[in-house]
């Protein structure tokens, strides 16, 4: 039994190489251990522990799990995906995370920018999805198409409430296309959310989402709290974005508890 189980393990380590050969995206190199705070149970959080990775063309699902750090046989099993070769292009699959509370784990990072300020949108729409926004600034110009890193759902467009997608700018750690002012394209992490919120109230699924996102964010890039803004609070920026509604207060007291808590 135990033999056959080594077969089959150096299968997988055989195809998985045979597949790192057909990556042809930029490599990366790999971000070294951060050593995080010890994160108490009662503080785990029973919203999105994955995200949401649109395939493209030219990624394989060996690439796409040695990316995200997560086991391409686990990406099979939440995916039901039985051979690795039916990715399909635009097909959007299932990140879990690794660890029980963390919603991505970015194990990949350019070394050329320093993530130092997270920025957080609202869409200004009723409904959209990663892949319609990308068509959105695809067709004013945008070089590289979708300006944000993260896109956070409202369940419009056949997504679900809550859920985290990761743009492409994120998975090739590029520099964003959602903010000018200040040069934060160049250090600021974008952050979507789908709603108009001069209008409507963010959702508790999509709060509770962006918590956890830039929580741990937060923690992995060591970018302090009043780094965290809302677009209209960027020196320069003249936008009403994320709208009059967008909870910038109750958002920090939820980071700043949980700052609080990690370090008792
Ligand atoms: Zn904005």
């Amino acid at each position: 039994m135990a033999k056959k189980f080594l077969l089959i393990n150096f299968a997988i380590l055989c195809f998985a190489f045979l597949q790192a050969g057909c990556v042809t995206y930029q490599s990366v190199e790999p971000l070294p251990v951060i050593a995080r705070p010890a994160i108490p149970p009662s503080y785990a959080l029973p919203v999105p522990v994955g995200v949401y990775h649109q395939v493209e063309s030219g990624q394989t699902l060996w690439a796409i799990s040695r990316n995200y750090g997560v086991d391409v046989t686990k990406l099979m099993k939440y995916n039901s995906i039985r051979k690795p070769q039916e990715l399909v292009v635009r097909e959007r699959i299932f990140i879990p995370s690794s660890g029980s509370r963390l919603p991505v784990e970015p194990l990949y990072v350019s070394r050329a920018i320093r993530w130092r300020y997270i920025i957080i949108h609202h869409s200004a729409t009723d409904v959209g999805s990663a892949e319609s926004f990308e068509k959105g600034h695809l067709s004013r110009g945008f070089y590289r198409g979708l300006g944000y890193h993260f896109v956070i759902d409202n369940g419009s467009k056949a997504t679900k409430a809550g859920d985290i997608e990761v743009s492409r700018r994120w998975f090739y750690q590029m520099a964003g296309a959602h903010c000018n002012a200040a040069g934060m394209n160049e250090k600021a992490i974008g952050i979507c959310l789908v709603g108009n919120f001069d209008e409507e109230r963010v959702t508790k699924k999509q709060f509770d989402s962006l918590v956890a996102l830039v929580d741990h964010l937060r923690l992995l890039y060591n970018i302090p709290i009043y780094n965290i803004k809302g677009h209209k609070d960027v020196s320069g920026a003249t936008t009403r974005c994320p709208g009059s509604n967008f909870p910038s207060a109750k958002l920090k007291k939820e980071l700043s508890r949980r700052e609080f808590a990690y370090r008792k």
